[in-house]
C-alpha cells in the first residue's frame, strides 16, 4: 500500500527461477508480501510452469498472483516481447507452443556460444544450462556464467559488448511472429498487452498489434522515464488500449530488488480482469 495514497499496489512484470529471475517462486511470494503487495503477475519468458509454484506458496496468505506469461516475438527484425495476464496456464495449445519456444531458446544459446567462440571467448553449454533447473533458459544465464568466468567484469558488460540485441554474438530468436502470440494468449483466455514499448523505439508499428487483437500497454516500467509513460498513456488513450505497468523484476539485478518499485494500483488488475472476461465472452 502506498503510505500517502492508501492505494492498494500491485506488480505486474516479474520474472521467478522459471525464467531468468534469481528468485524461485516462494521468495517471489515472500518479497512481495513484504513490500505489502496486493497482487504480482508472474510472467516468465516463455515459460509458465512458475505460475502454480507461486499460487501455491502464496495460499492463505493476502497476495493475489495473477497468472501471466512474456512472450519473445518479432515484427520485421524487431524483438517484440508480449504479455499475457488471466492466461489459462494449462491450456493445451499454450503449453505446447511454449515448449516449442523453449526449445528453440537452447539452440539459438548455442548459436550465441559459437559466435562468442569466434570472438575468443569459450564458454560451455553445460554451464549455461546448469544455471536452469526448469523452465527457459536466456542471455542472462549466458551472461551469469560470462561474468563468473571473468569475461568481463559486470552483466550490462556481456550485453554492451557481446550479447545485447545489436552486438556482434548476438542471435536471435527463431521467429515466433507478434500476431501468433497475441492469438495463442487470446486463445489462452488472457490479455495480451505490449511489453516496455520505451525499450524498442517501434511505435509505428503500434496500429498493427492492435488490429491482431493487442488489448494493454505496459505504461509504466523500470525502464521508462516520466514522459515516456506519458507518452504511451496518451497512445493508449489514443487506441483504446488499457494503461498497465510493473517493474520487470528479475531478483536482485545490482543489488536491488525492483519489485513493487513502479507504482501500479490495483485497480488496472480489475480491467485486466474485466478484459479477460471478454475475451472469453468472445471466443466462445
Ligand atoms: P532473452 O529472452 O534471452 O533474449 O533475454 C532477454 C533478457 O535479457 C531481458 O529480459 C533482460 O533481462 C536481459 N537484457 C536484454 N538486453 C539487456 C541489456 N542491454 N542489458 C541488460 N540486460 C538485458
Ligand atoms: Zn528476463
Ligand atoms: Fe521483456
Ligand atoms: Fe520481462
Amino acid at each position: 500500500m502506498n503510505k500517502n495514497t492508501g492505494k492498494e499496489l500491485v506488480d505486474l512484470h516479474v520474472h521467478t527461477s522459471y525464467s531468468d529471475g534469481v528468485f524461485p517462486p516462494e521468495r517471489v511470494v515472500q518479497e512481495a508480501l513484504r513490500l505489502g503487495l496486493k497482487a504480482v503477475a508472474i510472467t516468465d519468458h516463455d515459460c509458465v510452469d512458475g505460475i502454480e509454484p507461486s499460487i501455491d506458496a502464496a495460499r492463505d496468505t493476502s497476495l493475489e498472483i495473477i497468472p501471466g506469461v512474456e512472450i519473445s516475438s518479432v515484427k520485421k527484425d524487431t524483438e517484440i516481447h508480449i504479455l499475457g495476464y488471466f492466461i489459462d496456464w494449462r491450456e493445451t495449445a499454450l503449453v505446447k507452443k511454449l515448449r516449442e519456444i523453449r526449445e528453440n531458446r537452447v539452440e539459438r544459446i548455442i548459436e550465441m556460444l559459437d559466435r562468442l567462440k569466434e570472438h575468443g571467448v569459450e564458454i560451455s553449454l553445460d554451464k549455461v544450462l546448469a544455471k536452469i533447473t526448469t523452465g527457459s533458459v536466456g542471455r542472462m544465464h549466458l551472461a551469469r556464467v560470462m561474468v563468473e568466468q571473468n569475461v568481463v567484469g559486470t552483466l550490462a558488460e556481456t550485453f554492451e559488448k557481446y550479447i545485447g540485441d545489436d552486438k556482434p554474438c548476438y542471435a536471435p530468436h527463431k521467429r515466433v511472429d507478434y500476431r501468433d502470440a497475441i492469438k495463442l494468449i487470446r486463445n489462452a483466455g488472457g490479455v495480451p498487452v505490449l511489453a516496455h514499448p520505451g525499450t524498442m523505439g517501434k511505435d509505428e508499428y503500434i496500429p498493427d498489434y492492435v488490429k491482431a487483437g493487442l488489448r494493454g500497454i505496459e505504461v509504466f516500467h523500470t525502464r521508462h522515464r516520466p514522459g515516456v509513460s506519458d507518452a504511451y498513456t496518451a497512445l493508449s488513450k489514443k487506441y483504446g488500449l488499457l494503461v498497465t505497468g510493473g517493474s520487470d523484476c528479475h531478483g536482485t539485478g545490482k543489488n536491488e530488488i525492483l519489485m513493487g518499485k513502479v507504482e501500479v494500483g490495483y485497480d488496472i488488475v480489475e480491467k485486466l480482469r474485466e478484459e479477460a472476461e471478454k475475451i472469453r465472452e468472445t471466443r466462445k
